[in-house]
């Protein structure tokens, strides 16, 4: 019974790390869609190191350089250069082998500088979430706290390699790009998994674009609005041309089509 706590605990811990990823790693520094009150700022930051050991500034030149090169040479983590089996299992090595690439960071996060809170503690991810293990085996003893911590890291994993690799492979396109959209996958990872509509309009802030598109984690962006610990820089819509898309929605075979 105390294992399956765990592991309900695990799974709690990684939405909570892929909520903070997609909010604060993803929109507000990597694309500046959204700014946070400082208040905010530090909660991410810490949730941040001890929920995934990420680095914002790794995180956000390794991103930006998907974006700049996606699906083409250049891409750290294409699943059309590297394979969708690679891109599934080992993700994590794509990402870490372009995240040690200095030039990659000078590059791609120059706007993001190490501060000293960096310097003296966030660097180490290690420690952040070797703090969140201690924790958890001190509140659910060794065993269940060893689990509640492998559960978050192995589905915070596979919910980024999803996005990076079944988010470039399989699902709908909206728009004309090499990404795209997977309705389910977006429920398990507060909308990342619309990643067509993403690659289309990266500067949004919010990211489902049609009806039956759920981002889960724009009423949670305009909770902290309303709570004045987050405002909205990006616009909404812009570019998306009024909600019609740029390719036409797929239409049963014999069904009239609109001319
Ligand atoms: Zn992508
Ligand atoms: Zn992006």
């Amino acid at each position: 019974m105390e294992y399956l706590w765990a592991l309900l605990v695990g799974l709690g811990l990684a939405q909570v790390a892929t909520l903070i990823t997609t909010v604060y790693l993803h929109r507000v520094l990597a694309h500046k869609s959204i700014q946070l009150h400082p208040a905010a700022t530090i909660f991410m930051r810490f949730g941040t190191w001890m929920l995934t050991s990420i680095s914002p500034r790794e995180w956000v030149a390794v991103h930006r350089k998907h974006h700049n090169f996606s699906d083409v040479e250049g891409d750290p983590h294409s699943p059309h250069i590297e394979g969708y089996w690679r891109i599934m299992i080992a993700n994590v090595y794509y990402y870490r082998r372009e995240a040690n690439n200095d030039n990659t960071l000078e590059k791609y996060a120059a706007d993001l500088p190490y501060d000293r809170l960096d310097k003296v503690l966030l660097r180490n991810g290690t420690l952040g979430f070797g703090l969140t293990g201690v924790i958890l085996a001190l509140l659910m003893g060794l065993g269940p706290g060893l689990v509640a911590l492998s559960t978050l890291a192995v589905v915070y994993l596979l919910l980024n390699a999803a996005i990076n690799g079944a988010g470039h492979t399989f699902g709908y396109k909206s728009f004309q790009n090499d990404a795209t959209n997977l309705r389910l996958l977006a429920l398990i990872t507060f909308g990342e998994g619309l990643h067509n509509n993403h690659h289309a309009r990266p500067a949004s802030p919010k990211l489902s674009a049609f009806r039956g598109e759920l981002d889960p984690a724009w009423p949670v962006i305009r909770l902290l609005v309303a709570l004045r610990l987050a405002e909205v820089v990006g616009k909404v819509d812009e570019g998306w041309e009024n909600h019609r898309r740029r390719i036409p929605a797929p239409t049963a075979v014999g069904a009239p089509t609109e001319n």
